[in-house]
């Protein structure tokens, strides 16, 4: 049986054991609360998202590097980097367009009960002047912060100085190949435990999870739910047919470890070296293309998160009562776009951009109080589209560019893990 086989096979025993907890009400048994959803599987759990994480600043950097030095072109980076930021956030901005009129024809949340007791304190988001100066900073601090855009900005610095500087810079260049080969065996170990990391997760999140919440906010969570779907299995297999002539079924097998883990992890981020493994092993991409787009589109590109806004804008305004105007909707796509931009992919950033998304066009921030309560399902599927996007705009631009191995891409066992 292949690795991903295993994980999908204990995620649906862990769902099912987390429902049967629920529905039977031993959940809120205080031995069972105690010391198993809230004991054991949630420490076998996070340990796992952990090491996961614990990983991403390293190979991140390291990766970069050797990838920057590999291509030695600056021209060629910057032609990459540029395609990619556009297929990025032109993708972002269909998500939004596609949820928001969606969202509006269905009329999502018109005559939806907003209960009188939502409680929901803002969190801190940053400007957009914030995030761009933090794209440079001390690299020790921004890798001790996560702060992604910093550290691939410091490597790919790094990475072009290493191959200007000669004898000394293939020194260093040699060392870090190592590294990297090093890191990625650490990833193919810590990959072994996801089945049972993940069987804990999902048995937590489905104990946890409140049946009624779902069913009185339906309208929303199966929107939400229905275009998440749409995207990645419509817009995103066109998208690589027509633009890469990519065969978008061997695409989403491939994408399924990924997309498991994302599903699991609630983070993009977290998923990197999983998504990375996929993009070089599985489909072929050099890794001088997904060492940069992989960690970028992490950061900058989540086209699920965006769906969630859309939909979400729209309910607030429909439950609040508040018409939206048409360039009221093109704010959105144009705000979300944006604040997308400086959001890390960990779990629930897309609460916090909303945040900006509903002061911008005047809608009361208390409104995420009411779709709170569901949202950890939704973040979980939104965060497997996010990586979905990440992985299909690289092999675009990794086909454009001519580097893309289509012999790996064609083999439907290229890089498969065996358990
Ligand atoms: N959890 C998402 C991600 O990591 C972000 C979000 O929508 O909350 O991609």
């Amino acid at each position: 049986m292949s690795l991903t086989k295993k994980i999908i096979v204990f995620m649906v025993v862990g769902a099912v054991v987390g429902l049967a907890l629920n529905l039977s009400q031993l959940n809120q048994d205080p031995f069972v609360d105690t010391y198993l959803t809230n004991g054991l599987f949630y420490v076998v759990g996070q340990l796992f998202i952990l090491s996961l994480k614990m990983m991403v600043v390293p190979l991140v950097f390291v990766s970069l590097f050797c990838g920057t030095t590999a291509l030695r072109d600056p021209a060629m980076l910057g032609s990459i980097g540029g395609r990619t930021l556009v297929f990025y956030l032109v993708t972002t901005a269909i998500a939004l367009a596609i949820a928001l009129t969606v969202a509006t024809l269905l009329g999502v949340g018109v005559g939806a009960d907003i209960p009188t007791d939502v409680n929901y304190i803002p969190k801190e988001s940053r400007s957009f002047v914030e995030v761009i100066l933090s794209v440079i900073d001390n690299p020790i601090k921004a890798m001790a912060e996560g702060n992604l855009l910093a550290v691939i900005v410091f490597s790919i610095l790094l990475g072009l100085s290493a191959t200007m500087a000669g004898k000394a810079g293939e020194q260093v260049i040699g060392l870090f190949k190592s590294f990297n080969e090093v890191i990625m065996k650490l990833v193919m170990l810590i990959m072994h435990f996801a089945p049972y990391a993940v069987f804990a997760i999902l048995a937590k999140v489905f104990a946890d999870l409140g049946v009624e919440a779902i069913s009185t906010l339906a309208g929303y969570f199966f929107t939400v739910l229905g275009l998440l779907l749409f995207h990645a299995l419509v817009v995103y297999p066109l998208l690589l047919k027509l633009l890469s002539g990519l065969n978008p079924l061997t695409f989403i097998k491939k994408m399924q470890s990924a997309v498991v883990f994302a599903f699991g992890t609630s983070s993009s981020n977290a998923t990197i070296p999983v998504t990375m493994r996929t993009m070089t092993e599985r489909m072929g991409v050099d890794k001088s293309v997904a060492s940069f787009t992989i960690p970028f589109g992490a950061t900058i590109n989540m086209d699920g998160t965006a769906i969630m806004q859309g939909v979400a804008t729209v309910f607030i305004a429909n439950a609040y009562g508040v018409d939206l105007t048409n360039l009221q909707l093109l704010m959105v796509v144009l705000m979300a776009t944006m604040a997308s931009i400086g959001t890390a992919g960990v779990p629930s950033a897309g609460m916090v951009m909303l945040q900006g998304v509903l002061l911008q066009v005047g809608l009361p921030i208390e409104g995420i109080g009411i779709i709170l309560g569901i949202d950890r399902l939704l973040d979980m599927t939104r965060t497997a589209v996010n990586i979905t996007g990440d992985s299909a705009v690289t092999c675009i631009v990794a086909k454009s560019q001519n580097k893309l191995d289509q012999a790996v891409f064609d083999d439907p066992d290229a890089g498969l893990i065996k358990d």
